[in-house]
């Protein structure tokens, strides 16, 4: 309970940094963008080649601020039930090709052989399960297989799980992967499985990580159904857009 106290403490604070921080950068890095696209008018092949290296750069903290900035939107309290398999379904079909360009494929299974509706915020779900996919693409070799699905986990919940046969995690790996900024990636953020994490608790459910070295992760969403009673109280839902 402590570890998860400062967890929150942690993205909070988190939040209203970058909130703050994020318009002052946005302007520097515009400037910067500009400025080196002027450069690279007359700029010589050595020139280029450290332009290069700016750009690359500049696109990593492009990524980390969008990251940053998903966190720090106040978190709406605005839920609203929506169709859990559908959803997996758009993330499928926007993850896609990419998977299918490192050789991967992706699979989707219902297992609860009806369509889940649950309460929450369906584009941070979206959001969410992309980093979970990125994950698994990030970790898996070609000809490797990713499953999406829905599970049945008992009356009241299921659990969504994102499945690979990628590289795996070690169990000190495995007991830090959701502290933010944790990462094992060159030009990771470590943002990815926090804010899965605080998705899945916004839902009132939990995320959960298991991993074979060498063999593949799991990462479980475990997520509360909605009930004919929450449907009933549209005021506990919220706004319907
Ligand atoms: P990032 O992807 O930016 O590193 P994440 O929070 O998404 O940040 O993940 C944190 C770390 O957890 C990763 O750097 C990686 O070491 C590990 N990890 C997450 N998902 C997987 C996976 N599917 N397979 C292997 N390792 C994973
Ligand atoms: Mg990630």
């Amino acid at each position: 309970l402590k570890y998860q106290m400062e967890r929150r403490e942690n993205l909070s604070a988190l939040g209203q940094l970058a909130a703050s921080i994020a318009h002052e950068m946005k302007n520097g890095m515009t400037s910067i963008r500009g400025f080196t696209e002027l450069i690279k008018i007359s700029a010589d092949e050595t020139t280029m080649s450290y332009i290069d290296v700016i750009d690359s750069e500049m696109g990593r903290m492009e990524a980390l601020m969008r990251e940053f900035l998903l966190l720090s939107k106040p978190t709406s309290k605005e839920q609203l039930p929506f169709p859990l398999f559908r959803t997996i379904c758009e993330v499928a079909t926007i993850m896609g090709p990419q998977c299918m360009q490192r050789g991967m494929t992706i699979f989707k299974e219902n297992h609860t052989d009806k369509e889940v509706t649950v309460v929450g915020n369906p584009q941070r779900m979206k959001q969410s399960l992309i980093n979970l996919v990125k994950n698994a693409v990030e970790a898996s070799e070609r000809g490797t297989r990713l499953m999406l699905s829905i599970e049945n986990y008992d009356d009241g919940h299921v659990l969504l799980a994102v499945t690979d046969e990628g590289k795996g995690m070690t169990e000190l790996q495995l007991k830090q992967v959701f502290m933010p900024f944790f990462t094992t990636k060159r030009e990771g953020t470590g943002l990815g499985l926090p804010f899965a994490l605080e998705t899945a608790e916004l839902m009132g459910g939990h995320l959960f990580a298991k991993s074979v070295p060498n063999k593949g992760t799991r990462i479980e969403m475990l997520l509360p159904v909605a009930s004919a009673e929450v449907e009933g109280i549209p005021a506990k839902v919220g706004k319907v857009i």
